[in-house]
C-alpha cells in the first residue's frame, strides 16, 4: 500500500502539491522510507517524460530541484525521445482466409528502438469494452538482462495521460484503457532516451 495516494504523487512531481502536503512528502522522503522512495522515483520518471507533452508542461528545473533534495544525483536527461520502428503487426500479416485467426480481437506488435525490443499485445475485453495491453520490453542485445526500471505511459494525441505501468523484473507490463485513436506509448528507462511508439488506430 502506498504511503501517499497516486494523485498526491502526481501533483508533487509536477510541483503542484499543496503548501501543507509538499513539506510533508519531502520530510517523509528524507526519512528514507523505501516504499515512498520507490513511488517517488516512478512518478518522477512519469513526470519527466510527461513533461514532453504539451498539457503536462513542467519546468524541468522544478523537477530537478525537487529531485536533488533527496534522491541520488539525477543525470540531466535530454528532453528528447526516439520514435520506435514497427517490425511486426499481426494485422498486416496476410493469412489465407481459412487460416485466419479465430481471435480477431487480439493484435500483436513488435517495435524496436533505442536498443530495445518491445512486444505488445492488445486484446479487447468484450464485457467492459476496454482494451487490455500486455507487453515486454527487452534489451535487444541481451534480452535476458535486467533493464532496470522502465516506466510505460500511454497518452492521447493531446498528451493527456491515458494509462501507465511500470515494467516488472523481466520487463513485462500490463494495463487497460478505453479504446481511442492516435494513442502513443512512451517507454522511459534510466539510461536511454525515451522511446515513443505511435499506436495509431488499434481497431
Ligand atoms: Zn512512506
Amino acid at each position: 500500500m502506498s504511503h501517499f495516494a497516486e494523485q498526491t504523487w502526481a501533483d508533487f512531481v509536477r510541483g503542484m502539491a499543496g503548501h501543507e502536503t509538499k513539506p510533508e512528502i519531502e520530510a517523509h522522503l528524507l526519512s528514507a522510507c523505501p516504499e515512498c522512495k520507490s513511488d517517488f522515483e516512478m512518478w518522477d520518471r512519469v513526470a519527466r517524460f510527461a513533461s514532453q507533452e504539451i498539457s503536462y508542461t513542467v519546468p524541468d528545473g522544478l523537477v530537478y530541484a525537487v529531485t536533488a533534495g533527496f534522491a541520488n544525483p539525477v543525470a540531466a536527461e535530454p528532453n528528447t525521445w526516439n520514435l520506435a520502428c514497427l517490425l511486426f503487426d499481426s494485422a498486416a500479416v496476410a493469412l489465407p482466409a481459412g487460416i485466419r485467426s479465430g481471435n480477431a480481437s487480439t493484435r500483436q506488435f513488435v517495435y524496436e528502438g533505442e536498443g530495445l525490443t518491445v512486444d505488445l499485445r492488445f486484446e479487447r475485453n468484450p464485457d467492459s469494452n476496454m482494451i487490455s495491453a500486455s507487453g515486454q520490453v527487452l534489451d535487444k542485445a541481451v534480452p535476458l538482462r535486467w533493464l532496470g526500471r522502465a516506466a510505460i505511459v500511454l497518452s492521447n494525441d493531446k498528451g493527456q495521460l491515458v494509462s501507465k505501468a511500470e515494467a516488472g523484473e523481466y520487463g513485462e507490463f500490463q494495463f487497460e484503457f478505453v479504446p481511442q485513436d492516435q494513442l502513443r506509448m512512451s517507454i522511459a528507462t534510466s539510461d536511454r532516451r525515451t522511446l515513443r511508439i505511435a499506436l495509431g488506430n488499434l481497431e
